[in-house]
């Protein structure tokens, strides 16, 4: 059942528009290389199933997703497209994905000869190999990759198999780590000639035709989030947020607020409590640090966050703009997840997979629309 948007506490709006410019920068910044996009954890937050359709439409032809479920999901939607499993084959698997249509990672050296055992058998599918560079979290060490391609015959039995790996530190240019890690890479493709290589994300882009290869996989940078902390950031937001204010009150005497009575707010205080709270994504660890802001008046956070609600102290927003339909501006042009994530010391990408699923979604640019 669809609710409509007049009883919805929050709205959050996907800018399809700005995810598909950003999709086109993107690629731009490598001209040689063909840009995927990586579409796990519900598209960030923002809704991989529209934002798959979309980039689909804009010629995109590959994405990636963590789990399975979420590559069964979108398979259907993207019928051209490769749709790249990142968290690998599960063991016994390889009948599920093949019937399925979905690619696995594979990220260790037992995950790549059931693959292989599966190609040989008939059913040659593609599928990628994810070398851990320095990383350390998935993948195959680099002498196993390379000692894998020389000794293993059954591997070549996989058609189109993409070479990948990952950087640790891409969003800090000046990270040693970065280095070694391209060299690394380098290295171990050698051992695997003629086959396509991906390497960079987001941040890993602004790394330079090094970093490049043949396959770009960004995520969080689709989405608006700066890949280049520290300097001025390129992408264009994707996301708006506002929250209803439920009750609006000003303080005849000084009070506390909220739970464990954390704050305290002198007579003539102007509160609005707003529809919105940690079970929403706005974590606990915004009381009384985060800001949002009414026509551009800044509206800070007072006492703790609740579940469901906020209060926001409004004393220095005109009465004019306190209509009983007025609303609180917590993510948009002006003040991105950036910006929140800072307040609440985390990252954009954080922000964007916590968009609470609560919110009423509008999609800007979508076929529907
Ligand atoms: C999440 C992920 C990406 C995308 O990273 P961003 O920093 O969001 O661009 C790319 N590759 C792998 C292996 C990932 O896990």
């Amino acid at each position: 059942m669809t609710v409509p948007a007049s009883l919805a506490g929050a709205w959050l709006t996907v800018d399809l528009d700005a995810i598909a410019e950003n999709w086109r920068q993107l690629g731009e910044r490598a001209p040689g290389a063909i840009c995927a996009a990586v579409v796990k954890a519900d598209g960030y937050g923002t809704g991989a199933a529209e934002v798959a359709k979309r980039l689909y439409r804009e010629g995109c032809r590959s994405f990636f997703v963590a789990h399975p479920s979420e590559g069964l999901a979108i398979r259907p939607l993207l019928p051209e497209a490769t749709v790249y499993i990142l968290n690998g084959l599960v063991p016994g698997a390889a009948g599920d994905y093949a019937a399925a249509g979905v690619t696995p990672v594979l990220n260790t050296g037992a995950q790549a000869l059931e693959w292989a055992e599966w190609c040989a058998a008939g059913d040659a599918v593609p599928a990628a190999l994810h070398v851990d560079t320095g990383m350390t979290r998935l993948g195959l060490a680099p002498a196993e990759a390379s000692t894998l391609a020389e000794e293993t015959e059954a591997l070549r039995a996989i058609p189109d198999l993409l070479v990948m790996s990952h950087f640790a530190c891409a969003e800090d240019p000046d990270h040693p780590l970065n280095r070694q890690q391209v060299e690394a890479f380098e290295h171990v493709r050698r051992a695997w000639p003629g086959r396509p290589a991906s390497m960079a994300n987001s941040s890993g882009i602004f790394l330079g035709p090094d970093a490049h290869h043949d396959l770009l996989r960004p995520g969080v940078a689709l989405y608006g989030a700066n890949p280049q902390p520290g300097r001025k950031n390129p992408m264009r937001p994707a996301v708006r947020l506002t929250a209803r204010i439920l009750q609006l009150q000003t303080l005849q005497e000084r009070r506390t607020v909220g739970y464990g009575a954390t704050a305290t707010a002198p007579p003539g205080t102007k509160l609005a409590t707003i529809a919105a709270g940690y079970a929403d994504g706005l974590w606990r660890a915004l009381s009384s640090r985060g800001t949002f802001h009414i026509g551009g008046h800044r509206v800070p956070i007072i006492g703790r966050v609740s579940m469901d609600l906020i209060s926001v102290d409004v004393t220095a927003v005109p009465d004019g703009l306190l209509t009983p339909d007025a609303e609180v501006v917590l993510l948009d042009d002006s003040f991105t997840v950036d910006d929140l994530a800072a307040q609440a010391d985390t990252i954009g990408y954080e922000v964007l997979t916590a968009l609470g699923r609560r919110y009423h979604r509008t999609y800007l640019g979508s076929d529907a629309a």
